[in-house]
């Protein structure tokens, strides 16, 4: 029998992260394409875990996670932001940031509504708008001299009537970008004049540098109750393979989500969760250390790619950094980056593919470098593309 895919699926090309990694094993590079750490997260967190493991917390968790998880998530939200939430009716527990996206997108969205994303974006965005049938408004980032930096004017311009949902990524993933508060103040306005919903995906929260502060959206004026805040213990902890995750907002929004969610996973990782409240109130000392050296590895793959001629973009937050490679005579980054093995052994993700239209919003060239990785491993990498051929 012929497998037809739903249409709604045929133009969503399978994750770049999946085909890359594959190609990375396959080829025996150094891996700066996917973004996940080549450390453990806390050992007081993975104790947590083998702990919770040993002693029965391995059935169904409840529908909404674990009451230890909760209360963590709004506790931590409460000392660190001043948010203010009911852990029974304003949080709830996903099978990671993804789902959390998904159930969000597919509880918000109808066939034919309008999702402004910002651009470039995570790829599961693209996919989950479209399995809700949505139509996909982006709105891109741009480079310049700080930075990747908000187009306002577009997004004013691109949120209409029709719009039902914002979807938004601060610290950004692929361009590093932390929204400053003007960007936000221009968010926020625009969602209380069409009176849309924002969902944020505040995944890499505690992962920026040079001194800067995770400003959540939820925290702007008129935003609490119309703002889906998003994050993951993956990025937070160094446990990108556990996918546990969660939602906050007011209670209507939340219940809203939770109506999709209950039908993905259900729930997922029992005994990860009570772990991860743990690492909520015990743990942070370990993330201010990890984002130090995030910092210290940022610095140093961006040198070693500046000396290099690959003009990377200093990134304000998250485990990237993209560099423009369009002068060294590339058709674009995916021709560069599907070279890169057999030039240097050193896979990176190309940054078009988050793009709908990249020649237009300047993303054709870049390629995305994580340096989410031990010095060992960036050095590695540093070395094999010092002695490589580059041009195309
Ligand atoms: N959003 C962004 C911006 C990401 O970079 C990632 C990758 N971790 C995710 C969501 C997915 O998070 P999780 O692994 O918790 O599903
Ligand atoms: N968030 C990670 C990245 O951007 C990868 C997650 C995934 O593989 N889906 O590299």
């Amino acid at each position: 029998m012929r497998a037809r895919l739903a249409r709604r699926l045929q133009d969503v090309p399978p994750t770049i992260f999946t085909t890359m990694s594959a190609l990375a094993l396959r080829t025996g590079s150094v891996n700066l394409g996917q973004g996940f750490p080549d450390r453990d997260g806390p050992p007081g967190l993975l104790a947590a875990a083998e702990e919770a493991l040993r002693s029965g917390r391995n059935q169904y968790a409840p529908g909404p996670g674990v009451p230890e998880l909760r209360e963590a998530v709004a506790r931590h939200q409460a000392r660190r932001y001043g948010i203010e939430l009911d852990p029974d009716r304003q949080v709830l527990v996903t099978a990671g940031a993804t789902e959390a996206i998904a159930a969000a997108v597919l509880a918000l969205v109808d066939p034919g509504d309008e999702v402004v994303v910002t651009e470039p974006y995570y790829d599961s965005y693209v996919a989950t708008i479209a399995m809700a049938g949505g139509v996909r408004r982006p709105v891109p980032l741009r480079r310049t001299d700080t930075g990747f930096r908000l187009d306002v004017e577009a997004l004013r311009a691109a949120v209409t009537d029709r719009t039902a949902v914002v979807l938004l990524n601060t610290p950004h993933n692929p361009t590093g970008a932390v929204l400053t508060e003007e960007e936000l103040r221009a968010v926020a306005e625009v969602a209380v004049r069409h009176d849309v919903v924002v969902v944020v995906d505040e995944v890499y929260e505690h992962l920026l540098y040079d001194g800067r502060e995770h400003v959540p959206l939820a925290t702007l004026p008129g935003m609490a109750d119309r703002t889906v805040s998003i994050s993951s213990a993956g990025k937070t902890f160094s446990v990108t393979g556990w996918k546990v995750g969660w939602v906050t907002g007011s209670p209507e929004l939340v219940e809203v989500v939770m109506a999709a969610k209950q039908w993905l996973t259900f729930t997922n990782a029992a005994p990860l969760q009570p772990a991860v409240a743990h690492a909520l109130d015990h743990e942070m000392a370990h993330v201010e250390e990890l984002a130090r050296r995030l910092q210290e590895r940022r610095d140093l793959l961006c040198a070693g790619l500046r000396e290099l001629g690959l003009d990377p973009v200093v990134p304000e937050g998250t485990y990237f950094t993209l560099s423009d490679v369009g002068h060294l005579g590339w058709k674009d980054s995916v021709a560069f980056c599907e070279a890169l093995p057999e030039r240097a052994g050193v896979v990176a993700i190309p940054a078009q593919v988050f793009y709908d239209d990249p020649d237009e919003s300047g993303g054709t060239h870049l390629v995305r470098w994580a340096f989410c990785k031990e010095r060992s491993t960036v050095e590695e990498a540093l070395e094999r593309l010092g002695k490589a051929d580059l041009t195309a």
